[in-house]
């Protein structure tokens, strides 16, 4: 059980120690560095007062000319064992240096030979500059650890936090370790923060985490647990090292059981329980996405159940969508075989001049049966496979309209829709940087849409990944807007360049006179806002009039044009290029 322990303790450290940036070198390194240490030391002391001659280009030297060069390099190699071979360089560099003073200091008192007295100098600066160098490289350490700690820990319980939790399913994934995840949420905990305020709500937390933390620290349950708090009252569970599924279940029942001891703040009692649904890897969901995933759902079943069973294993048939396993199945495949592909469905300004194109992801499944994105784009989504389909389309999109601008010299844009979850993920910038280096297209020439109903629930994470994006020149467009939260707080703050309003304000606009005012007021203060504007869904003549009369600045619609294969974008490309 120990041994175990330190096991899984290790496997957190590793993922965690990648977040560290300065590394110690292979002890192979070290070795090098100390071989020729000891080389050029020992070279020096032969050649000291040897007397020996060697022919360089002609001419006849006395070796010892070249003990400067043995010195510097030996003085080198206890630098560079310092810098980069940590405590055990600087501790090896310092014995090195100390164990010649006696020898010298001999040579200098009893033989009265002063040749040694450079070197007494030269070791006193080495160790000063290694001690320096090992103190400085002591500092940073020590910072950069508390700036480890900080990522990986929830600044309120001290537990760790989702960041952690996703490092090490990811690394449990990879080894193809058994666990199980346990998605948990306290209930009626909003009621707790709106009567007893934020303050208590605190505490209750914290409390609860304490708690916890016991029995993970303790390894009372039987198993190795790894407690998060991911956000607000909701925590998650990692239970490893198990042997029957009966023993997880015990596990979360002493999570369970420390929740109904007493708990007194403020002179007031609290009576906490929890919902817990979990899922177990690699029995009910196949990576760390869906685990995560499936155990939500297991948990979202128990909160609805309103039974006096608060603990839930994912089932299958929780799943409501019909069939979305199937579809699942579907989606990994095609990506697998590269069966994911996009249509383009072009976007024009008023007069009818192409300002760019959407990408919309298509797929088929191995009948050659086209999927509708419709049905395929939410399995994803809940599926965690959303970030993989975005990224195929992208690469795919990109090459083509690398290439077709390239040849065509046409000042147009590439929209692509990239879901939230994956926007939000640590690599999404290299992603983008990698596709726009190897496809040629310049970052102005790209827009990212994302829609703004998802986008609001974790909008302070999202706006910061939002100014990156827009920092390397990239555009930005809210989707669908009209559908979600709207508030005009959340537009101000908000760093876009394009607002789509969604297909249903455009198919009711001529219906009414107050319909046509909303569409009318939403590209008026979507202008006060810095934003163009864009209407989507235009299928009617009628439609264009108003939208024109309205001072829409651009049109996506069937009318002027459906979405189109390859070669149909391509073909509108040059046309829009001679005209
Ligand atoms: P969306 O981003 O709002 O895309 C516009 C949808 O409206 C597209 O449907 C397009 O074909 C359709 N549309 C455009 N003009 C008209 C029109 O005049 N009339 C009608 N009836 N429909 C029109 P599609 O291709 O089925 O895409 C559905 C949704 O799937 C998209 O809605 C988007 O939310 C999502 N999606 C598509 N591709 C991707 C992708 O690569 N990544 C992600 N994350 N989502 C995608
Ligand atoms: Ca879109
Ligand atoms: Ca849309």
């Amino acid at each position: 059980m120990k041994q175990d322990k330190r096991r899984n303790s290790n496997t957190m450290e590793k993922t965690l120690d990648r977040l560290s940036a300065r590394r110690e070198a292979p002890l192979a390194v070290f070795i090098i560095l100390l071989v020729l240490y000891l080389l050029a030391s020992g070279v020096i002391s032969a050649v000291a007062g040897s007397g020996v001659n060697v022919m360089i280009f002609g001419k006849e030297l006395p070796m010892s000319t070249f003990i400067g060069v043995f010195s510097a390099l030996s003085e080198i190699c206890v630098i560079f064992m310092t810098f980069y071979c940590g405590e055990k360089g600087y501790f090896t560099s310092l014995t090195l240096l100390l164990v010649q003073f006696p020898f010298m200091i001999v040579g200098i008192v009893a033989r009265n030979n002063l040749a040694s007295l450079p070197g007494v100098f030269g070791n006193i600066l080495a160790i000063i500059a290694i001690t320096i160098i090992y103190l400085n490289n002591k500092k940073m350490d020590e910072y950069q650890k508390t700036l480890r700690d900080q990522a990986v820990t929830d600044a309120l319980t001290g537990l760790p936090n989702s960041f952690a939790c996703s490092e090490l399913l990811n690394a449990l994934v990879d080894k193809g370790e058994r666990f199980a995840f346990v998605s948990i949420d306290i209930n009626g905990f909003k009621a707790i923060n709106d009567t007893m305020g934020f303050e208590t709500g605190n505490h209750v937390l914290c409390e609860i985490a304490s708690r916890w933390k016991m029995i993970a620290d303790t390894g009372v349950s039987g198993t190795f647990d790894f407690v998060t708090r991911f956000s607000g009252d909701e925590f998650s569970l990692i239970i490893r090292n198990y042997n029957k599924d009966e023993d997880v279940l015990n596990t979360i029942r002493t999570y369970e059981a420390v929740l109904h001891d007493r708990l007194t703040i403020d002179g007031c009692d609290f009576y906490i329980s929890a919902s817990f649904g979990y899922a177990e890897f690699p029995a009910d969901g196949g990576s760390a996405d869906s685990v995560v995933s499936f155990a939500g759902t297991a948990m979202n079943v128990v909160k609805e159940s309103n039974s006096s069973e608060h603990i839930k294993r994912f089932t299958p048939d929780m799943l409501k969508t019909e069939g979305i396993i199937e579809i699942e199945k579907k989606i990994r495949d095609a990506l697998d075989n590269e069966n994911i592909y996009f249509n383009l469905q072009p976007q024009f300004d008023m007069d009818h001049k192409l300002r760019g194109f959407e990408t919309l992801a298509r797929m088929k499944d191995a009948d050659g049966t086209v999927i509708s994105p419709g049905v395929f784009i939410p399995v994803a989504e809940k599926v965690g496979l959303i970030d993989k389909v975005d990224a195929m389309v992208f690469r795919k999109a990109a090459m083509f309209f690398g290439e077709a601008v390239r040849k065509s010299g046409a000042n147009i844009l590439l929209s692509i829709n990239i879901s939230v979850r994956h926007l939000m993920k640590n690599d999404f910038l290299d992603e983008i940087r990698d596709v726009l280096r190897s496809s040629g297209v310049p970052a102005e020439r790209l827009e990212i849409e994302i829609t703004e109903s998802i986008m609001i629930d974790s909008m302070e994470k999202a706006l910061q990944c939002i100014d990156e994006i827009r920092s390397m020149g990239i555009k930005i467009a809210i989707d669908d807007f009209g559908t979600g939260y709207s508030s005009l707080s959340y537009l101000n703050n908000f760093p876009a360049n394009l607002l789509k309003i969604d297909k249903s304000f455009i198919d009711r606009m001529n219906e009414s006179k107050s319909s046509k005012q909303y569409v009318s007021a939403i590209i008026s203060i979507g202008h006060i806002m810095g934003f163009d504007v864009i209407s989507e869904g235009v299928e009617e003549p009628e439609q264009i009039e108003t939208l024109r009369e309205i001072g829409c600045d651009f049109i996506q619609g069937f009318i002027w044009g459906r979405p189109l294969t390859q070669e149909a974008a391509e073909k509108l490309i040059f046309e829009s290029v001679e005209k």
